[in-house]
């Protein structure tokens, strides 16, 4: 598989090259030459695969020989050690639980697949390689932990100063030794900016950078599992499975629609959004019209510009009838976010986050115009402990820390403040 630039001015380059690479030289992202299609085949016997075979099947096309088979088929082993609960709400929807990973959040998955890739390839060539990632939330502290104590690689982490939850700042400044977390004067498209001018700067380029933020393929891609992991448990329901995605950067759902394409049987996908809400303004107006990043209380959400947007404009060829045959998009306030956790924990005692409670928002909503044939699940894409003063204010209820969190949460913050990008600059080039 080859992967070409979406500004179309870098060249075409392999698997390895793009992870290596993060962004293409000229600015854009990667995507893949072609969308593979997997056979009927693969789908009837979905069931009796195990999981890390099944996803093996999905993502090897994508990574060609560049890895070879026993080590590609160790590393989703690895990357998908933990479970994928699927809980029962009403009897048409559920939640899926993608946060049962080490930092409690689903980007566990994309962050430990590329580590592991990052990581393998490194043995290999001995390069020194950075990674640069910007965070609004999670991201940082699954990047942090899959990448932590891999050899050669260094990682800085880039976050809004006080606009990340306790749990998630202690996740990324407490880990030491090869991480390092810088801490933004600014929001979130901030961090993401620096990020993309730090690419840019010729004079970063002997450093080696990469982006661990779901730009690079490695993080983006592995994000398919959960829907394959998600039909693979419910085919037998024989209904047309509806996923609502809380969306800030758009991988997931992104990852999504690529799942689809290869086949997989999903009827329709709805993007659930805060009030950072580009896109569901995009899809009521034609007008992609990226605004400045407002603050929310799902605030792994809060994204203005959303930067995977641009490769589901590709997926569906920038025709807006089809990208609304497959997607719908709609925006919560926090308000209405509050009143969704109520609803789901009168429902069923279930303890949902503000992002969950997105999800469940837009699924209602879709479903609530379609037909009995639909089964809808919302993405929990994180541990409701993370969110733990706005979930225990809102439910009047005690969270319980998971005990892993505890060694984490005991250690001291540890960032070094910046205001601009000539600071993450001049500390790159030391
Ligand atoms: C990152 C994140 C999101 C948004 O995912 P995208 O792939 O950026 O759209 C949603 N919820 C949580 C908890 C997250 O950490």
């Amino acid at each position: 598989m080859k992967y070409y630039s979406l500004n179309y001015n870098s060249k075409s380059t392999q698997f390895h090259e793009a992870v290596k690479k993060g962004l293409a030289p000229d600015r854009g992202l990667y995507f893949p030459e072609s969308i593979p299609q997997l056979p009927q085949s693969f789908f009837d016997e979905i069931e009796k695969m195990s999981i890390p075979e099944m996803a093996y099947k999905v993502i090897k096309p994508y990574v060609g020989n560049q890895i070879l088979k026993e080590k590609l088929m160790e590393i989703v082993t690895e990357t998908l050690d933990f479970e994928f609960p699927i809980i029962e709400i009403t009897d048409q929807i559920a939640a899926m639980e993608l946060f049962q990973g080490p930092t409690l959040a689903f980007k566990d998955v994309g962050a430990r697949f590329m580590a592991r890739s990052l990581g393998h390839f490194n043995e290999k060539s001995k390069e020194k390689v950075t990674v640069l990632v910007a965070t609004s939330g999670d991201t940082g502290g699954a990047v942090a932990n899959g990448f932590l104590g891999v050899e050669g690689v260094e990682v800085v982490i880039l976050y809004p100063k006080g606009k990340v939850s306790e749990i998630q700042e202690k996740q990324l400044t407490t880990l030491g030794q090869n991480i390092t977390a810088l801490e933004v004067d600014g929001v979130f498209d901030d961090c993401q900016e620096m990020v993309k001018s730090a690419f840019l700067d010729a004079e970063l380029s002997s450093i080696g950078l990469t982006s661990a933020n779901s730009i690079n393929i490695a993080r983006w891609l592995p994000q398919m599992f959960y829907y394959f992991i998600a039909y693979r448990s419910l085919k037998h329901l024989n209904k047309k499975l509806v996923f609502s995605v809380p969306s800030g950067n758009f991988g997931n759902i992104c990852a999504g629609i690529m799942g689809q394409k290869m086949g997989l049987p999903i009827d329709h996908f709805i993007a659930s959004t805060n009030e950072n809400d580009s896109v569901p303004r995009y899809m009521e107006t034609g007008i992609y019209d990226p605004q400045p990043t407002i603050q929310t209380i799902s605030n792994a959400m809060d994204v203005g510009n959303p930067s995977n947007f641009i490769r589901i404009q590709k997926i569906f060829n920038n025709d807006m009838v089809k990208m609304k045959k497959t997607l719908s998009a709609f925006r919560y306030t926090d308000q209405e976010t509050k009143e969704a956790l109520k609803e789901i924990y009168d429902l069923k005692g279930y303890v949902a986050d503000p992002h969950g409670a997105v999800g469940y928002l837009g699924l209602k909503e879709y479903l609530s115009q379609h037909g009995e044939d639909h089964y809808g699940l919302f993405l929990e894409t994180a541990h409701p402990v993370k969110f733990i003063d706005v979930v225990k204010k809102t439910l009047k209820i005690e969270v319980e820390v998971p005990e892993r969190l505890n060694s984490t949460l005991s250690k001291e913050k540890e960032s070094i403040p910046i205001k601009d990008y000539s600071e993450l600059r001049a500390y790159l080039l030391n």
